[in-house]
């Protein structure tokens, strides 16, 4: 494809890059997106893929020349998109029965309209440069089970997995020790959709697995998110706003998606600003509040 590239990479921390696509203008439209890559002795960890759109493996390529393994923080389409260049991926077993149908529906099935969709959202100057062939959509794939405790060995360095349910059944955090960060995916952050059609697990669970997320809150100081980068205290907002869900005490903004009634829990003031310089919020629906899921395999 000639020697346009659809992603850019900036290097976040040692043989550890923040990947996301060059083309797109970020913007109303489409939430900026992100990928990570980092680099071990025996291998190389993909954590998210995002929306599929050119060949992410290809790029990675030009960054490490270890064999890589992908690991998926969680199903949504945003996430999983680019994982058939690979060979398998890991996921947690909670998102197992989503993983081919991503939740919303809102996602495109066939390589025409993964394609169509890249040009509707490319900047103009690029709308021509994107090739169909470095296009792939979903197909069946190797997929492990990955549970809370699991860990990455990539030989001179290692990656938790941490279960924090919630955004989806089987969300996950990704805890590296050395570097004083967790990769989030979309557990925690400024817009934390706990259900509408997206599968989301009670804000009573949600609570339970971000107090157990929090356990670890000595060992990190940033989150690296699927589509934002915040300090760490996003994990104490969280618990201090679903225990205000819980007591009844939050804000109550309502709105709607797909159809369903949903409640954010904290309001927006000008320019869309959180309350006292909080990064957390989160929606929630109204009869999804209370309810614990067995923490046990089903098989
Ligand atoms: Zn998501």
């Amino acid at each position: 494809m000639s020697e346009f590239s659809m992603f850019e990479a900036k290097q976040i921390y040692p043989r550890t890059w923040q990947i996301t696509y060059s083309f797109v203008q970020f913007g109303e439209k489409i939430n900026p997106v992100f990928s990570y890559l980092l680099e071990g002795d025996k291998y190389s960890l993909v954590i998210d893929t995002m929306y599929g759109y050119g060949n992410l493996r290809k790029f990675c390529e030009t960054l490490t020349d270890k064999p890589m393994k992908v690991v998926n923080t969680h199903f949504h389409g945003d996430h999983i998109g680019g994982n058939y260049h690979f060979d398998e991926a890991y996921i947690h077993w909670r998102d197992f029965p989503y993983f081919y149908s991503d939740g919303t529906g809102a996602f495109p099935k066939t390589v025409e309209a993964l394609y169509e969709r890249a040009k509707s959202v490319a900047l103009e100057e690029y709308k021509d440069k994107l090739d169909i062939n470095d296009f792939k959509i979903q197909e069946p794939m190797v997929l492990y089970p990955i549970e809370d405790g699991d860990v990455f060995d990539l030989g001179d360095r290692e990656l938790e997995v941490i279960w924090v349910g919630g955004h989806s059944p089987g969300c996950i955090a990704l805890l590296d020790r050395v570097n004083r960060c967790a990769f989030t995916g979309d557990c925690c952050n400024s817009n934390t959709l706990l259900g509408g059609g997206l599968n989301g697990l009670s804000v009573q669970q949600y609570l339970k697995n971000l107090i157990h997320f929090y356990s670890f809150r000595r060992e990190f100081d940033i989150t690296y998110g699927g589509h934002q980068i915040l300090p760490a205290r996003v994990v104490e907002e969280g618990i201090e706003l679903c225990g205000k869900i819980i007591a009844g005490t939050d804000d109550k903004v309502e709105y709607e998606v797909l159809n369903r009634r949903m409640i954010y829990g904290s309001k927006r003031g000008e320019k869309g600003k959180l309350p006292d310089g909080k990064v957390f919020n989160m929606s929630y629906r109204p009869d999804n509040i209370k309810g614990l899921v067995e923490n046990k395999k089903r098989i």
